[in-house]
């Protein structure tokens, strides 16, 4: 039986952070303004085991938000050795943390070990140096190459961040960014859409007209673009879209731009939709009045049909079929079975994400 995995969150809140990117108000985006201490570290660790199941479980310690090692090194040494301890007995299996690209040397990283840590995110958000500069980032793009080729011949796992819509970005800038991470081989992947957070700069250049988010159906189009990417060069996407929290959200902090709480679902039927179209369109057949039967994997299904059926919408709206029925089969994942009027087909998914992918 395959382990569930369970991630302890830990907030560090702009600490070690000088920066000011303009999209980012750190403290409301992990709606905590306390500074962290070993005390609120083990506390949190201890809180979050009592809640999980006693076994057949990974536990992971994750220092998310803020600019981990751009703390004082004593401080991070403070904070790490918490979890380090639960490591050492076995209680935890892995400790991850996030951090910038230009906060990553030798040193750090020789810390970094010494704490047994497993995984080194990087908030890189464009490897384009435009949007970088527009985004007032403060670092450019060799430095994320530099940090992540050090991160990986320290042997960590290296994990990288991107955001779309960023100021002056682009889809092919995205695609571009998303590419160049691939030759990084990271072991991971997030993909956040830019949201035009309150008390931000971004907020100012929107409300001035100078920004200009990118809508929803805009933000689903290019993350899906860069999820098939990834997922087609085997690399492990483990978010896209950020988290609703109780100041993430229309009505809170998020004032504008490609908000949804189920973002991660649309990407994925929209993934469903482009695959069932490029099959459809490879052949001239006048598919009018007939009726159409899928199968597909039980754990694919609601992405498949889409929010609301919107994909069987879609598909009775663009080829006039006449009743469509979708069934669970136990068939491979990557499989999806059609039966149109008498005849049946097969859709290799791999295959048509790889020259869905060959185009970008
Ligand atoms: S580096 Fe990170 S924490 Fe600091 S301002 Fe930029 S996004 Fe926020």
């Amino acid at each position: 039986m395959s382990k569930s995995h369970y991630i302890i969150p830990i907030f560090v809140p702009h600490f070690g952070c000088p920066h000011d990117c303009v999209f980012c108000n750190q403290r409301r985006i992990t709606g905590l303004s306390t500074d962290v201490t070993q005390n609120y570290v083990k506390s949190t660790i201890e809180e979050y085991l009592s809640s999980f199941p006693k076994r057949d479980i990974i536990v992971e310690v994750a220092f998310y938000g803020g600019s981990f090692t751009g703390i004082p090194m004593e401080i991070q040494e403070e904070l790490l050795s918490i979890p380090f301890e639960y490591k050492n007995k076995g209680i935890i299996n892995g400790i991850r943390l996030s951090t910038r690209p230009d906060y990553i040397n030798e040193d750090i990283l020789d810390l970094l070990k010494k704490y047994k840590v497993d995984t080194i995110e990087l908030g890189v958000q464009s490897l384009c140096d435009d949007v970088l500069y527009n985004s007032g980032r403060g670092h450019n793009s060799n430095q994320v190459y530099v940090a992540s080729k050090l991160i990986k011949e320290y042997n960590f796992n290296l994990g990288l961040q991107m955001m779309i819509g960023l100021l002056g970005d682009t889809r092919e800038k995205s695609i571009y960014t998303a590419k160049e991470f691939v030759k990084l081989k990271p072991y991971c992947v997030r993909i956040y859409p830019t949201l035009v957070i309150k008390d931000t700069y971004l907020e100012k250049l929107y409300y001035r007209k100078l920004y200009k988010p990118l809508s929803l159906g805009e933000a689903i189009d290019i993350s899906t673009d860069l999820v098939m990417l990834f997922e087609y060069n085997d690399i492990n996407v483990i978010r896209v879209g950020l988290q609703p929290t109780e100041n993430i959200n229309f009505g809170k902090d998020v004032i504008a731009g490609p908000f949804h709480p189920s973002f991660r679902q649309l990407v994925e039927s929209n993934k469903y939709r482009i695959i069932l179209r490029d099959f459809l369109d490879m052949s001239e057949w006048d598919y009018a009045g007939k009726d159409l039967t899928i199968s597909i994997n039980q754990k694919n299904i609601s992405n498949l049909v889409g929010q609301k059926s919107s994909n069987i919408e879609y598909l009775k709206d663009r080829y006039k079929f006449g009743n469509i029925k979708v069934y669970s089969k136990d068939i491979p994942k990557d499989i999806i079975q059609l039966s149109i009027g008498d005849s049946f087909f097969e859709i290799n998914m791999k295959c048509l994400i790889e020259k869905y992918v060959k185009q970008l």
